[in-house]
């Protein structure tokens, strides 16, 4: 079967087939703004990639990705302004803390991670040729997009130009020739970060930066462009209308591909209902894998909503798997060869069809199932249990058993080396969920009290041993000046 892809842009399926129609695909996703720590609706479209990018290369496509940083924005130099540090700092900040969150989640990383900010080179020869090109103007050291003079504007995001004109009017600004036209470089503010350019200083509009991004580290044609729903319009439709008007080459990504988001107990995340979820957060309290995997349990297109129960119920998914597994291993197998598996089975259709992670999941666990119920039978029927090196010869019957196993296996390992999910030795597996401490607060508060009680005795030893005590059921403590805190131990650098 060949591999389907939802395209955005096309609205509907489409056969997968590389521009240059070989092996090699270019895909290029956007990246966070780098302000905050990123939340669980950033993980979702980092998983989500990921998992295509892996699958890609499981099928042998030699896939070059890109994802950015936007290093520069409003949104960074106010918060910057509000904590009196650096844009700059702040950003570099908020870079690191991206990167350590996509490690604990088990995101690969990409192979280029272009920063705004180092591409203003670009950006600058870019908006040139738009002024060239009459598709810019500049005016009073902005520069601006005329949006009306690309002909097929709107064809991402199915808006109507005139419907679009009639918004953008609310949004007065002098400097337009056109309501509608989107700046492309905005001249310095005092106190914002500046770059010299040919209209003076100024820095880049967000859409530019992942035009240039993605010209100067991937080409003028690629395969796929990703991102979040959110940025369907404007973000995805401008940059379309920046990189096709100057390169000439239409279209400037071939396949569109666009996330669902998260909710919280079914309401929008936002800073106002306090209800924003730091993957962090999310990571300190539940299996990186378990995170994946409801993370994964859904279409990437579809909106998925995370409650306490859907993320208990992955967790408790992923247990009944390793249980099983270690089943497998314990019971009839201590050397199990994992055969290659045929094309066309289970796992490989889903992933065909769309991405579809839910369908793969739900493929892993009916085998799940099988294996356990496969296991029941033989052990009622009075197969012995042997390793595979104590029978080189088993019985037919046990043999039988064994392979069917044996398959079960191979296929969740399939599954595992694109979900990143399932990867782990089931020792692997419950000795991290042990790093969850299974401790009560009560019971810590108690042993932070009896510490406190030998540290007034000078009993520093016993202090010691509660602490180190402490430490290897993953809780921390942290002696500050208003008293001891405690915290459950982070498992990311
Ligand atoms: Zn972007």
């Amino acid at each position: 079967m060949t591999l389907k892809i939802y395209n955005s842009l096309t609205r509907k399926k489409e056969d997968f087939s590389p521009i240059g129609n070989g092996k090699d695909v270019l895909m290029y996703v956007c990246g966070p703004t780098v302000y905050a720590l990123s939340h669980i609706g950033h993980a979702r479209s980092a998983v989500a990639f990921d998992v295509i990018y892996r699958y890609l290369s499981h099928k042998g496509y030699k896939v070059k990705y890109a994802r950015n940083y936007t290093d520069v924005d409003d949104k960074i130099i106010n918060r910057a302004s509000e904590e009196g540090v650096d844009a700059k700092e702040l950003a570099e900040r908020y870079i690191r803390a991206f990167d350590a969150d996509m490690d604990a989640l088990g995101v690969a990383v990409p192979d280029v991670r272009p920063k705004a900010t180092e591409t203003i080179g670009k950006i600058i020869e870019l908006t040139q040729s738009l002024i060239a090109k009459k598709y810019a103007y500049q005016s009073n050291g902005d520069v601006f997009y005329s949006v009306r003079l690309k002909k097929d504007y709107g064809k991402l995001s199915g808006k109507n130009i005139d419907e679009l004109e009639a918004g953008a009017r609310v949004d007065v600004n002098e400097d337009k020739l056109d309501p509608l036209d989107f700046a492309l470089w905005k001249a310095a503010k005092p106190g914002e970060p500046a770059w010299d350019s040919p209209w003076g200083p100024g820095r880049p509009g967000w859409h530019v930066e992942c035009s240039a991004m993605c010209l100067s580290h991937l080409g003028d044609a690629i395969d796929i462009h990703g991102g979040g729903r959110d940025l369907i319009f404007p973000h995805h439709e401008n940059e379309i209308a920046q990189s096709e008007a100057a390169t000439g080459k239409t279209p400037f990504a071939k396949y569109w591909l666009h996330n669902g988001f998260v909710n919280v107990a079914k309401e929008k995340m936002s800073k106002s209902v306090g209800n924003v979820l730091n993957i962090r957060d999310v990571l300190q309290a539940h299996d990186k894998e378990a995170v994946r995997l409801f993370l994964l349990g859904s279409h990437y297109r579809s909106p998925l909503d995370y409650t306490k129960d859907s993320i208990k119920e992955a967790e408790a998914a992923l247990e009944r798997f390793y249980k099983t597994i270690q089943r497998i291993e314990e019971e009839w197998t201590a050397d199990i060869i994992v055969p290659a598996l045929q094309r066309g089975n289970a796992v490989i259709d889903a992933m065909d069809d769309d991405f579809n992670t839910a369908g793969v999941i739900g493929a892993v666990f009916k085998e799940i199932n099988r294996a356990n119920k496969l296991m029941d039978e033989a052990t009622d029927s009075g197969y012995k249990r042997q390793p595979a090196t104590v029978l080189p010869s088993p019985p037919r019957g046990e043999g039988r058993v064994r392979g069917k196993l044996e398959t079960i296996r191979a296929l969740c390992k399939e599954a595992s080396s694109f979900l990143g999910v399932f990867g782990s030795t089931p020792e692997e597996f419950f000795k991290r969920r042990k790093t969850q401490t299974d401790v009560s607060p009560e019971e810590i508060e108690r042993l932070i009290e009896e510490r406190n009680t030998a540290r007034r005795g000078k009993d520093f030893k016993k202090a010691d041993s509660i602490r180190t005590e402490l430490l290897e059921k993953g809780v921390a403590l942290e002696d500050t000046p208003k008293g001891t805190t405690w915290g459950v131990k982070r498992r990311f650098p």
